[in-house]
């Protein structure tokens, strides 16, 4: 991709990156064990049709997303791989939707799956939908007792197609993550106990799956059929737990311009509020990229920008549109340079884990931020 020359910052969103994540997370998987990508919230903010379409060619089978307008955008682009929404929709007029562009829907409730089986039936067809069970999250999906309860009668509806069971982890990236008793693996056993008492009928391909990033580094027993990847895909471990052997790959580079350069004597007060007062005479870069572009303000003096391969502080508040840079220590950068914000660039490499620490966020919540005043760059 082209870099438009009057871009004043931007994101690069390496395809080879994602590609070659996807390709290295699938090697440590159970034989036989699908990858979906997690592309919900346009790709992690990389690009959503990027992302997917590198996922796909590394070998994620399948797509997922928590709206119907994204899982929408999806299909407008020609993607036809199995896309699942994760969020839920309760109307009959979104789940026609839903099923009018080919997409799956999180069911939770029986309402939801006699909802489908009308729709299903109207057209003659089956609506293909995932069941979720909640087993500790309580965010979406069937309570256990009532799943069990009411399986058989969903199984009975002759009109959808139930093509995966589902869960999902609420403390896969913590440390004791591995410990027998965690909450982590008594959701996992819960899941197992729940999927035994059930009848499954193993010709209809349904697909069993629980774990997000986290989740997946923890074991073998907690791939079941497929995985749900995000954050790692993108190249960023969110887990504290041993993670051998993965070198992913960060796939989002930030950069943003350098549009005017300033020295000012020792003593001067820099940005709103004059928070950064130099202690020498101080050389800084003015660059045009602020929390309007989504740069979290309270990481004002918290970070560090790359040139060159080596690390330059940002200095006073972040403002709107623009922020500062001291450059002292540089005699390369000048008007028109470029910095790189998030990235890595030789030994020189910062995360939005980096990031998230600095601020009390995660890594998530950072990428998220980015507005669509940054274009994105597929390099
Ligand atoms: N599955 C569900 C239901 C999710 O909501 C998410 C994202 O939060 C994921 C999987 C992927 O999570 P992660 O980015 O931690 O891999």
């Amino acid at each position: 991709g082209e870099i438009d020359p009057t871009q004043r910052a931007w994101i690069e969103v390496s395809g080879k990156a994602i590609e070659s994540n996807v390709r290295q997370l699938r090697s440590k998987l159970k034989n036989n064990c699908e990858f979906m990508a997690v592309v919900k919230a346009d790709g992690y903010g990389h690009d959503a049709k990027v992302v997917s379409e590198k996922a796909i060619k590394g070998g994620a089978s399948q797509l997922g997303v928590a709206t119907l307008k994204e899982g929408i955008k999806l299909r407008s682009f020609g993607i036809n791989a199995p896309i699942l929404v994760l969020g839920n929709l309760y109307t009959k007029k979104d789940l026609l939707i839903c099923f009018r562009n080919d997409l799956m829907p999180t069911i939770s409730t029986f309402r939801e799956c006699l909802i489908c089986n009308n729709i299903g039936k109207s057209n003659n067809l089956k609506f293909s939908l995932h069941l979720k069970v909640d087993t500790g999250m309580s965010r979406l999906g069937f309570e256990c007792d009532q799943f069990v309860q009411q399986f058989n009668n969903i199984k009975s509806l002759e009109n959808i197609a139930v093509k995966g069971i589902y869960s999902h982890l609420a403390c896969a990236d913590e440390k004791n993550a591995l410990n027998p008793k965690s909450s982590t693996q008594l959701q996992k056993e819960k899941f197992q106990e729940l999927l035994k008492i059930i009848d499954i009928d193993n010709t209809q391909n349904i697909k069993i799956h629980l774990a997000n990033s986290a989740g997946m580094v923890l074991g073998k027993d907690f791939h079941f059929d497929m995985v749900r990847v995000g954050l790692s895909m993108y190249g960023y471990d969110p887990s504290v737990n041993i993670n051998e052997n993965l070198f992913l790959k960060p796939a989002l580079f930030l950069k943003a311009k350098v549009t005017f350069v300033r020295t000012i004597e020792k003593g001067i007060g820099v940005s709103y509020g004059n928070k950064f007062v130099s202690d020498r005479k101080t050389k800084l870069a003015v660059l045009s990229i602020g929390y309007a572009d989504g740069i979290i303000r309270n990481l004002s003096g918290k970070i560090s920008l790359i040139h060159n391969k080596r690390l330059y502080p940002q200095v006073g508040s972040i403002t709107m549109d623009q922020m500062m840079v001291d450059i002292t220590d540089s005699n390369d950068i000048e008007v028109g340079s470029t910095m790189l914000l998030l990235g890595s660039e030789g030994d020189k490499s910062i995360s939005p884990i980096d990031w998230a620490d600095k601020c009390n966020s995660i890594p998530w919540e950072i990428l998220c931020s980015f507005k669509n005043r940054l274009p994105r760059v597929q390099v």
